[in-house]
Formats: structure tokens, C-alpha cells, sequence
């Protein structure tokens, strides 16, 4: 193939590492709780979390000790064997919501993997085979393997991957359910949905939405999959997003915050829907190994201790209570302020990229998102002082983009 290259091409150096990423060109060396340092020591408030995942912050003294530990006594053994952590995760995780089962597996993406194909495996096994498809919205977001980009369908993610995985219909998102229940019929495995959407600009399911998802489901046979990959762990101020909403899914996806930092993921599910897995229908080398499973445990016992997500919720408070006044004071510059928990978003009159450029420049990380909108992610063991210094960081970010916008034009329309 070298050889074959087209020699009319113009000359181009791919770097050695694929240019997948539109990286900012910042490294960062350290971080310290909810502080980040970049290669010259210049120091950054982090408010992205590595994009939701860093919940506990750098370098938890918690964490750092448990995984320490763990590394001086074993990293792998295979799921050929018994993972006593798993055991122990998969309990107390089960104690913890409306899930009797879970596989373990290493990132996002292989969790919705493993949640369609329970979805099908399922149906097969209950004697409805045709029962294959399944519902998404538009805009949604489930990782990048194959079958989660098909069951994204954006054309950003699908461009040029050549024929898609067949059995995805997507509707709109959340605002008008008839679409829903019109996309239903006889094949239908599941509906899959993110409670609050990421990737897609930080939008909120309501509980009366969550609930006309979960009856349809009822009403027709079909399994409901919730997307917690982002919104889970804690992000929300409870364990589970759909926990403030009175429903229950059938299987659920998580990874993200639930390792802190350390590659983990899971896809939780009921009784019904997990006695349809058997030993061989699904499996992975590393998912759920001992180093994992260590520092999930120890992700669960300090999301899960007395007061934890009272925190989260006094924080959000505050930190909702600034945007808005912050918003008041700039619409030029940001348009709404929408999220719940940690988990919240300023949808912008600006492109996302160059705010978050400029807020790099103020030592402040944030994280674009589509739909115009930058999010605002900090770990969830933020203090006070440390919402103040966003917030004067945001308003001097706010003041120097106001001043470079062009003079307001007189509405006439
Ligand atoms: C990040 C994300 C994924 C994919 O997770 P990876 O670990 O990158 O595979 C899937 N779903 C949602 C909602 C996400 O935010």
C-alpha cells in the first residue's frame, strides 16, 4: 500500500500518533485534588474531569493508596478464574440500585456493547427473535466501536465506515415521545437513552419523560437501556441519574466516574434480562480485573459514605446559583444554563472551541460539547472557594469574549 500512495497527493506528515483528537496543546504533568499542573508548572482549575471521568479528583490520597496496594499483589489473573473483587463490587453496586447482575467491563462503549447484546440475546431467548432493533435519539452519543456509532447514527461518527450495523431507528430526542411509541414495532428489542445527555450538550430527560419511556417499554414488550456512562456515579448527586426519576431500567450502562480514572466500566441488569447470558455468550481479557475492581470498590465507598452526595448537591446549588447570575450579566455570550448535579452546561452565542481556548488561557478546564454548549464537569469533591475561583475565572473569560464580539446590531426583523 506505501508503494501504491498517490504521488499527485500533496506532501503531508502524519505524526505517530493517529491525529484522531483536535488536542489543545497543553500536557498536563500532575494534578493535586481539583488542581491540574501543565509542563511549565502553569496551574489549572479543573473543571472538565477528563471529561467526567476524574470524579474524585487527581491524585485522591484514597485511591492512590488502594491502587498501590493492589499492584504489589496482583494486576490480572483472567476471568478463567474467580475476581473476588467483582464479587464484591457486583454486590454492593446490586445493594445499591434496581440492578440483580452486572458484567465488568473497560470502557463505556463496551458496556452499551454488552447492554445490545443482552437486548437481542434476551428476546431470542424468550422466544421473539424478531425482536432485534433498537430505539436512539438523535444527537445521542454511545462510543465509537462499530455498533455504537450505528446506534448513534450521527453522521459525524458514521462518515466513511462504510455500511452500518443494521437494527437502529432514531428519533428525536426527548421532546415529543409519540415519535417513540410511532418508531415501535413487532422487531423492537429495546429503547436506549442517555437520562442527561453528554456528548450531545447536557440535556436533561425529565421524570415524566423517563416515565412514558418506561411505559411504552411495558406496554410493548420491549427492555428499556439507560446510558449512565457519563451521567452516572454520582455526577447527578445520586448514584444513578434515573434515580430521580421513579422508574427503572432494565439494563444500564456505566464507566467513566466509576473507576476514577482507571479504565472501568459495567452494564447492569436484572434477573430476567441477565439469566439470558450463559458461560461463552460474552466475555474480555481485562474487564473486571483485580487492579479495577480494587479501585472501583474504593470509588463506591466514597461516593457511598454519609453525606457525599448532600456535598454534590450543596455545590451544584451554588455553582447553578453563579451561571445564572453570571449569564444575567453576559447573554451576549452565554445563552442558557442547563444540567443537573455536577453535570451542567452553558449553551453559548459562541463557537464552544474558542472558549475553551480562551479559558485555558485563565487556568480554567472546561469541555465543548455539541449543540453549542461547553460543559462544566469539576470532580465532585469541589469546595466552595474552588466555585468562586471558576466563577471569576468564567466572568473575565465572559468580559474578554464580550469585548471582541462585534457591536450589537439593531434588531429588526
Ligand atoms: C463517553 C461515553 C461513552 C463511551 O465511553 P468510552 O469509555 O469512551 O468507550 C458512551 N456513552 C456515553 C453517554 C458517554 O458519555
Amino acid at each position: 500500500m506505501k508503494n501504491s500512495r498517490n504521488d499527485n497527493r500533496e506532501e503531508t506528515i502524519i505524526p505517530p500518533v493517529l491525529p484522531t483528537y483536535a488536542r489543545a496543546d497543553i500536557a498536563i504533568e500532575y494534578g493535586k485534588g481539583v488542581y491540574a499542573y501543565d509542563q511549565n508548572d502553569k496551574e489549572y482549575l479543573d473543571y472538565g474531569s477528563g471529561i467526567g471521568v476524574n470524579n474524585l479528583g487527581f491524585c485522591h490520597p484514597e485511591l492512590v493508596k488502594t491502587i498501590t496496594e493492589q499492584a504489589g499483589k496482583v494486576w490480572h489473573t483472567s476471568n478463567i478464574y474467580r475476581i473476588p473483587g467483582q464479587e464484591r463490587l457486583a454486590q454492593r453496586l446490586a445493594e445499591n440500585t434496581f440492578a440483580d447482575t452486572m458484567f465488568f467491563t473497560n470502557s463505556g462503549a463496551e458496556a452499551v456493547e454488552c447492554a445490545m447484546k443482552m437486548a437481542r440475546r434476551y428476546h431470542a431467548e424468550n422466544e421473539s427473535p424478531e425482536r432485534y432493533r433498537i430505539i436512539t435519539f438523535e444527537g445521542c452519543f454511545h462510543g465509537r466501536t462499530l455498533a455504537t456509532i450505528a446506534a448513534s447514527g450521527q453522521e459525524k461518527l458514521i462518515k466513511g465506515f462504510g455500511p452500518m450495523m443494521e437494527g437502529f431507528d432514531h428519533v428525536p430526542f426527548y421532546r415529543d415521545m409519540s415519535k417513540v411509541e410511532a418508531a415501535i414495532t413487532y422487531e423492537t428489542a429495546a429503547i436506549m437513552i442517555e437520562p442527561v445527555m453528554g456528548e450531545g450538550g447536557i440535556k436533561q430527560v425529565s421524570s415524566d419523560n423517563m416515565r412514558i419511556l418506561r411505559d411504552l417499554c411495558d406496554k410493548h414488550d420491549i427492555l428499556l437501556i439507560l446510558d449512565e456512562v457519563q451521567c452516572g456515579m454520582g455526577r447527578t448527586e445520586k448514584l444513578f441519574a434515573y434515580q430521580h426519576s421513579h422508574i427503572s431500567p432494565d439494563i444500564l450502562c456505566t464507566a467513566k466516574g466509576i473507576g476514577a480514572g482507571f479504565p472501568l466500566g459495567a452494564c447492569l441488569a436484572t434477573e430476567e434480562v441477565g439469566r439470558c447470558m450463559n458461560a461463552g455468550s460474552h466475555g474480555s481479557t481485562y474487564g473486571g480485573n483485580p487492579m479495577a475492581m480494587a479501585v472501583g470498590n474504593k470509588v463506591l465507598d466514597i461516593l457511598l459514605a454519609d453525606g457525599f452526595f448532600d456535598h454534590v448537591e450543596k455545590m451544584s446549588y451554588d455553582l447553578r446559583k453563579g451561571l445564572m447570575t453570571l449569564r444575567h450579566r453576559h447573554p451576549r455570550v452565554i445563552e442558557l444554563v442547563r444540567g443537573i448535579g455536577l453535570m451542567l452546561g452553558l449553551k453559548l452565542n459562541i463557537e464552544p472551541p474558542a472558549f475553551v481556548a480562551k479559558a485555558i488561557e485563565h487556568g480554567l478546564l472546561v469541555v465543548g460539547a455539541a449543540d453549542n454548549t461547553v460543559r462544566l464537569l469539576p470532580p465532585l469533591i469541589i469546595e466552595k472557594n474552588h466555585i468562586d475561583e471558576a466563577l471569576e475565572k468564567l466572568t473575565k473569560i465572559c468580559a474578554e469574549i464580550e469585548k471582541e464580539l462585534p457591536e450589537p446590531q439593531s434588531d429588526e426583523e
